[in-house]
């Protein structure tokens, strides 16, 4: 079973960017660094930087100390969601990206920059899982609560903490993803 198996995505991914690194956040010090800031700047909220997240800067893939320990499935739906962070820093470019992504730091809760680009990288994770596991899954109440937290909680800082346009942002999408292709006229 090759179709979502991380590793052929990863070699296609390579392909698309041929400077694609991956490096273990844990030995690595702008991670460790990055990982201090977060903590001052959320008093705490976000602890897991090095250990959970994982974070794409250019076209180097960190990875948190349990990526290799998670299930293939899992490491194939996060590696979608971080192509379309690679996307982005192509179309954007380093300066653009970090200023749409951080500029907008203070005050906390509301990094509108911030919120688009994870919202389109969060989209992606819901048709991944309805790809890899079905659409019931990516209607699994757990995913939109995870990803409603990643909003709305310290993990990015507050970036868009209105629960219920974060809901209307994934009901949009879940509702597009299931909607019945058009009949093909022939
Ligand atoms: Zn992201």
């Amino acid at each position: 079973m090759t179709r979502h198996d991380p590793e052929t995505y990863l070699a296609s991914l390579r392909e698309e960017f041929p400077r694609l690194r991956v490096v273990a956040k844990a030995e690595d010090p702008l991670s460790r660094g990055i990982d201090a800031v977060l903590r001052l700047l959320t008093f705490g909220g976000q602890r897991a930087y090095l250990t959970r997240y994982v974070t794409t800067l250019g076209q180097t893939l960190y990875v948190p100390s349990d990526w290799d320990a998670r299930p293939a499935l899992e490491r194939y739906c996060v590696l979608r969601h971080e192509a379309v962070h690679l996307r982005q820093f192509r179309r954007y470019g380093l300066v653009g990206m970090s200023l749409l992504y951080l500029l907008p730091i203070l005050p906390l809760g509301l990094a509108w920059g911030r919120a688009r680009l994870e919202w389109e990288a969060y989209a992606e994770t819901f048709r991944a899982h309805a790809e890899v596991h079905g659409i019931d899954a990516a209607r699994d109440p757990r995913l939109r609560e995870h990803v409603r937290s990643q909003f709305t909680g310290p993990a990015y800082g507050w970036m868009w903490p209105f629960s219920a346009q974060v809901d209307g942002w994934i009901d949009m999408l879940l509702d597009a993803l299931e909607a019945p292709r058009a009949p093909e006229i022939v």
